[in-house]
């Protein structure tokens, strides 16, 4: 079945979906909500509460116009025995659209105070039709489609459901894409991501099963016995910490012996992963062998390549990313092929069919969690030796990361490099808003570079509350005298990789940015880490962005700006003030996060899983590995 098979798909909307990357039935069935929103209605609504409500246009409109770009209409309309003002922001046909007299339904935000509706949505209903709808109703809220209405995505994601066979998985689909309560979502949620990680466990089950880890062949040439002779030729500006040292030593003896190099190395934001990866890669290379660094993001791909330029100037090393002209493309396959590439980085680009390496000795996995076990895979067996080291700053407790990843070894970085101190965490709430930027501009006053994190586009539609574009507009006026630069997930990878250039060479002072930057983004001299709307994160996933600064000798701060105006919300953000360690942040997080967990998250495209998230659902991993290794079936 295809999806123009669907009902109600036409070649149009055929074309706009491509454009998100569903292009098949089961690409439609994995888009799931970003979010929910939910209208109450009842006999009094509620303060601050999306409603949905049906009356009769009592007084018509009239329109105030405050200054250009604003057109404020305002009318009247009666509902039981209540009258309710209604308030549209600039639509310009509402006047020649409503009468007085007209039954209409509104979907708009309560102003008790004012005893007004700030309409999002109306609909003139035909007076004998049907009843205003008592319950709450749920709405998901999908990633924007172009062309596409929320309304029409779910009406295609459940007509896409429908061909399904029953099954437990069919029922959880239609709970999160039609559901009756929040539990019925969370419900439906819970097993998914235990569905995911189920399927996604039996692969690296399987994959243990087939492979022999000793054999001769593992065997490589390395013409080093110890660290001194590898850092003859080798210069560093800092000194490696203990745990560094000995992973690379551990790296050299392994690779010279019959044991296969598989592991993984986990390591708090900014532990410094990248730098035990250059010096294996360096290894490798000299003894004749070509090496591949993959990463989730074309960002974090350029970045790699920057770093393994600094170090290691004297090898040809390539940046194989998706915008390279098709011929740059081709002469740089041709060039790894006959083997005058040492080290080949590069996005999910390098999995292609057409890039084969002469020699390739190892495969570097960087966020290796942003992928999933085919993408890893692919890679990996383009190298006859099959070798491979992943670097993940997931934090996953020790004994759930050796039973997860069985396959391969774990070495931990504890230890952070030495000249770093601790990232000052501060919470600030709306009264002291003036205070938190000031700060923030003494900190660019001073020559440093800082980030300011704020919701989508999308989000912000749905929450009705600020987004990275006005955030980011609204800024260039309040700094008038600093250069600010804007990054979003919807931007062009070229244009963000751009943008990131930029501020890197310190063209921009500041940087507005949604999560895009959550992972690996190494900036060294931006020092200060702004948060808006803070509550609407998880400790862990604020702990990545906060990981985007301290990553010098110079102090640093993240500035958490809570707009939640709830005290439980307060006190998890407080949280951060005082913990700074990630493995412990998650602990945490895992104990203080109820149901009314939200998605938010931006979609990168290609992690490897959905829902599931090892950063929150440790619990779910652990039964399933439980049922797997009892060889029960749940699914
Ligand atoms: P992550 O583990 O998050 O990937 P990186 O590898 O990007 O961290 O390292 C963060 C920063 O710390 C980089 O700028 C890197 O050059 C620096 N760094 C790495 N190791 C050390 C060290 N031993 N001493 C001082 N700075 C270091
Ligand atoms: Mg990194």
């Amino acid at each position: 079945m295809e999806l123009s098979d669907i009902k109600g798909i036409g070649p149009k909307n055929i074309k706009s979906l491509e454009q998100k990357n569903i292009e098949t039935l089961e690409d439609l069935l994995a888009f799931y909500p970003i979010n929910y929103t939910s209208y109450t209605s009842g006999e009094t609504l509620k303060d601050k509460q999306n409603v949905k409500i049906r009356g009769k246009i009592i007084k018509g409109i009239s329109e105030f116009r405050p200054r250009k770009n604003l057109l404020i209409s305002t009318y009247f309309i009666q509902r039981g025995d209540q009258e309710y003002k209604i308030i549209a922001w600039n639509q310009h046909f509402l006047r020649f659209s409503l009468n007085v007299n007209d039954e209409i339904e509104i979907i708009g935000k309560y102003d008790q105070l004012k005893n007004q509706i700030v309409q999002t949505k109306y609909t003139i209903v035909n007076q004998n039709s049907l009843n205003e709808e008592q319950e709450n109703s749920i709405i998901p809220i999908y990633s924007k489609v172009n062309g596409i209405t929320n309304n029409k995505l779910n009406s295609f994601v459940v007509e896409a459901i429908k061909q399904l066979d029953e099954s437990k998985y069919k029922a959880s689909l239609q709970q999160l894409h039609n559901p009756e309560s929040f539990k019925e979502i969370e419900n439906a949620k819970q097993y998914l991501k235990y569905r995911e990680f189920y399927i996604y466990y039996k692969k690296l089950r399987l994959l243990k099963d087939s492979k022999n880890v000793i054999s001769k062949d593992y065997v490589k040439k390395i013409p080093f016995q110890n660290l001194e002779e590898l850092f003859l030729d080798f210069k560093l500006p800092f000194e490696l910490t203990k745990d560094q040292k000995e992973i690379i030593i551990n790296n050299l003896n392994l690779l010279k012996s019959e044991k296969k190099m598989q592991k993984l190395i986990l390591g708090d934001v900014g532990s410094g992963k990248t730098i035990v990866s250059i010096i294996t890669a360096h290894m490798l290379v000299k003894s004749g062998y070509q090496v591949a660094v993959m990463a989730p993001t074309e960002v974090l791909a350029k970045q790699l390549f920057e770093n393994f330029n600094t170090y290691l100037k004297e090898y040809n090393i390539e940046l194989l990313i998706g915008s390279l002209k098709k011929n740059q493309k081709n002469q740089l396959k041709d060039r790894v092929l006959v083997g005058t590439s040492d080290i080949i980085i590069g996005t999910h680009a390098l999995i292609q069919d057409d890039v084969v390496f002469k020699n390739l000795g190892l495969v570097i996995i960087d966020e290796q969690h942003k992928f999933g076990v085919e993408q890893r895979n692919n890679l990996i067996n383009k190298s006859l030796y099959q070798e491979f080291m992943y670097l993940s700053a997931t934090p996953i407790p020790r004994t759930l990361a050796q039973s997860i990843f069985n396959v391969v070894d774990i070495d931990f970085i504890n230890s952070k490099p030495e000249n770093r101190q601790k990232v000052e965490t501060m919470l600030y709430t709306k009264k002291d808003r003036n205070k938190m930027f000031k700060h923030l501009e003494q900190e660019i006053s001073l020559n440093n570079q800082a980030f300011i994190v704020a919701p989508t586009i999308e989000e912000s539609e749905i929450l009705g509350i600020e987004n990275v574009e006005n955030v980011y507009k609204n800024l260039k006026i309040y700094y008038k005298y600093y250069n600010i630069g804007l990054i979003h997930g919807s931007m062009k990878s070229q244009d963000k990789e751009i943008i990131m250039e930029k501020f890197k060479n310190h063209d921009y002072d500041i940087l507005v940015a949604t999560t895009v930057i959550e992972v690996g983004v190494d900036i060294p001299s931006a020092t200060i880490m702004l948060v808006i709307n803070a509550e609407r994160y998880g400790l862990s996933q604020l702990h990545q962005l906060r990981g985007r600064v301290g990553r010098s000798s110079k102090k640093s701060y993240c500035l958490l700006y809570d707009l939640s105006n709830n005290r439980e919300s307060t006190e998890r953000l407080k949280i951060l003030t005082e913990i700074d360690d990630g493995f412990e942040l998650s602990q945490k997080d895992l104990n203080l996060r109820g149901s009314g967990d939200f998605f938010g998250k931006e979609q990168s495209g290609i992690t490897g899983f959905k829902l599931f998230d090892y950063q929150y659902d440790i619990e779910i991993a652990q039964k399933v590995i439980k049922d797997v290794d009892k060889n029960q079936v749940l699914l």
